[in-house]
């Protein structure tokens, strides 16, 4: 038997993740108290190898959904330094420079979710190409971890998520992780190139 903690030996591995960066934390619990007023009080998940967090005004208000890990996306592994086990972001480089990367959110050694893009550093543009969580871990905040693992990357970037600006939900999912900016925008030529789509026929879909 391999003992990794996906199975649930060393405790729940289904928490509610929120992103945080370096020292820099969500200031606000799943339910939405401020916890610089509310109060937090922090632990440890041994199964995913996280610090555990507990709202003290949820705690106090007995709605029992005031816990969640943390994760810092700004700490992403490369496929060789990735632990095996816990809860972790793991970076896959793109093989050109303005080619498709990956940022793998990894349960032990199971991938749970990805998110795909690319990034031009001539222009400063990021395309985020694709944003996906398995079925069995949604609603877990998995995604909002992923779409900051990516922000991360090239937070002062003007940033393109052409596959989902057509789609209602997906668009307010970005809206919140606060990704794309201002305006969508076409990925540049150099993404263009990298990734072999048609220069001219970018319609935002
Ligand atoms: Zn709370
Ligand atoms: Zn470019």
């Amino acid at each position: 038997m391999v003992i990794s903690g996906a199975t649930g030996e060393f405790g729940r591995v289904d928490e509610y993740v929120r992103p945080r960066w370096g020292d820099r934390r969500w200031p606000r619990c799943p339910c939405g108290h401020e916890l610089a007023i509310g109060g937090v009080t922090g632990s440890w998940s041994h199964a995913l190898g996280l610090p555990t967090m507990v709202c003290l005004a949820c705690q106090t208000a007995g709605t029992g959904r005031g816990s969640w890990v943390e994760i810092d996306v700004t700490r992403q592994y490369t496929p060789e330094t990735a632990p095996g086990s816990g809860l972790a972001l793991v970076r896959h480089r793109p093989a050109s420079p303005a080619g498709a990367g990956r940022v793998e959110l990894v349960l032990a050694t199971t991938v749970v979710g990805h998110v795909e893009l690319a990034l031009c550093r001539i222009e400063r543009r990021a395309n985020l190409r694709a944003l996906e969580v398995e079925p069995a871990h949604r609603r877990r905040g998995y995604g909002t971890v992923l779409a900051a693992a990516a922000k991360t990357l090239a937070p002062d970037y003007d940033w393109s998520v052409p596959a989902f600006v057509e789609d209602p939900v997906a668009r307010s999912f970005w809206a919140a992780a606060g990704v794309p900016g201002p305006a969508p925008l076409a990925p540049c030529s150099h993404i263009r190139d990298a990734l072999g789509l048609p220069s001219e026929a970018w319609t935002g879909t």
